[in-house]
């Protein structure tokens, strides 16, 4: 049964919600009102509802297919700034990240670190009321159009690695940022390599402590997992921050089996046992981690970076490798076409390649296994023989 909020949430769905009014105004209408974040406070476009509370909004969105809801979990970039941010940078962000008006990206990867990020070598050096950065980051998604980045940089090498790096909401567009595109498997050009050079970050956009920057990098990590862990359920031709400007309107879209189901049945393969089993196990494996993603959810809100995100992301991981290769199974030898002749056999090939992106972005399978490993199974952790050392002595790729 609704309580009072789910059931204001129903009437004013009942009264505003018109799939016809452009994206954008509907976009304002939800936070404005309140509903984007329903968990946060009144002043930061919340309404100081309960978690469980939130979530009932959230699905009374979905019921009708109304975007909008549900952001205080699954937008990383808001949810970051909120919980990080000084109310300075608040007033000027919050809101347009929220209707989704910031472009963003994430500086955290280096060629030199990318699961063992504490390895970063960028540097932030202090200069009067600012920081100039210098590095090179990699993989960068949507490096090119963004205006500002979450970075992270080293501001102390003498501490131990994972206690002398700053977390930075850093403007992109300035001299001392060069951007350049890379190439994918997949043919398209989502991410990106970034030189900085004595580039110029205000130390009032420093989130936390300096030197604390690993602490902010776990909480923008769960954010980030957890939107990755529910982003494949829409056909992937995205990349991983597409993935999470886009989760918190598909949290509990319908499960798209059947695309792959009247793909058995056009290639005659539908009676096949073993092709029955293996759709039914694609569908089991999608409703448990759907069933999943509401625990991480709810993990999230209380504020935790629960592993349960991480069991999210590494499902989601093999949800869409196994569906990208039952759909190239399922077209035999026409899988091997591409372009116009076969545009089925094209997606086919994109759904497989595509995978890898939830497989490696975000931290890589075995990153989530070490992850599950230690923290879920209680495993003894990794041998760190790097761990209590000065980073400047630590050897260096
Ligand atoms: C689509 C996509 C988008 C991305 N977007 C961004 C972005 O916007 N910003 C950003 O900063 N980065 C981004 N990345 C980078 C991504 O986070 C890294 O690629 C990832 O963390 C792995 O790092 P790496 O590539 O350096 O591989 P490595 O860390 O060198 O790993 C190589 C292999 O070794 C394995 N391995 C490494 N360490 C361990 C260990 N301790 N135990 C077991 N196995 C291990 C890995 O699983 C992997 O198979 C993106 C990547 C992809 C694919």
């Amino acid at each position: 049964m609704a309580t009072d909020i789910g059931q204001q949430a129903k009437t004013w769905l009942d009264e505003n919600w018109d799939a016809s009014v452009p994206r954008d105004t509907w976009l304002e209408m939800v936070v404005d009102s309140g509903w984007a974040v329903p968990s946060w406070p009144r002043e930061w476009f919340g309404r100081g509802v309960t978690p469980d509370e939130s979530r009932e909004i959230a699905q009374e969105f979905r019921r009708v297919d109304a975007p909008g809801s549900g952001q205080d979990v699954v937008n990383l970039w808001a949810a970051t700034v909120a919980t990080y941010g000084s109310e300075e940078l608040k007033a000027e962000h919050l809101r347009d990240m929220l209707l989704g008006r910031t472009n963003m990206c994430l500086l955290y990867s280096e060629p030199g670190a990318g699961s063992d990020l504490a390895a970063v070598q960028t540097r932030a050096d202090r200069d009067g009321d600012e920081w100039l950065v210098t590095g090179q980051k990699v993989w960068t998604s949507s490096g090119r159009t963004a205006d500002f980045a979450f970075l992270i940089a080293r501001t102390d090498w003498d501490a131990p690695k994972h206690r002398g790096i700053t977390f930075f909401f850093l403007p992109m567009k300035q001299q001392g940022v060069e951007v350049r595109a890379l190439r994918q498997a997949t043919g398209d050009s989502r991410f990106n390599e970034v030189f900085m050079t004595q580039a110029r970050v205000p130390d009032a956009n420093r989130f936390g402590e300096a030197g604390q920057g690993w602490l902010v990098l776990q909480t923008a990590l769960a954010y980030e997992r957890a939107a990755m862990g529910q982003a494949g359920r829409r056909r992937a031709h995205a990349d991983s921050t597409d993935a999470v400007r886009q989760a918190g309107d598909e949290a509990s879209a319908p499960i798209p089996d059947v695309t792959l189901l009247d793909l058995a049945r056009d290639t005659g393969r539908a009676t096949d046992p073993m092709i029955r089993q293996r759709l039914m196990k694609l569908h089991a494996m999608r409703k448990v981690n759907e069933w999943n993603n509401e625990r991480a959810k709810a993990a999230l809100e209380q504020g935790t970076s629960s592993p349960i995100v991480s069991l999210g992301k590494l499902a989601m991981s093999g949800i869409l490798h196994t569906a990208g290769s039952l759909q190239t199974e399922l077209l035999g030898a026409e899988g091997m076409i591409g372009g116009l002749d076969s545009p089925r056999s094209a997606d086919a090939t994109y759904s497989l390649l595509n995978a890898f992106f939830t497989s490696i972005g975000g931290g890589t399978d075995q990153i989530q296994r070490n992850i599950i490993g230690e923290r879920v199974l209680g495993l003894p952790k990794e041998p760190e023989l790097d761990k209590n050392i000065a980073f400047r002595d630590v050897p260096k790729a």
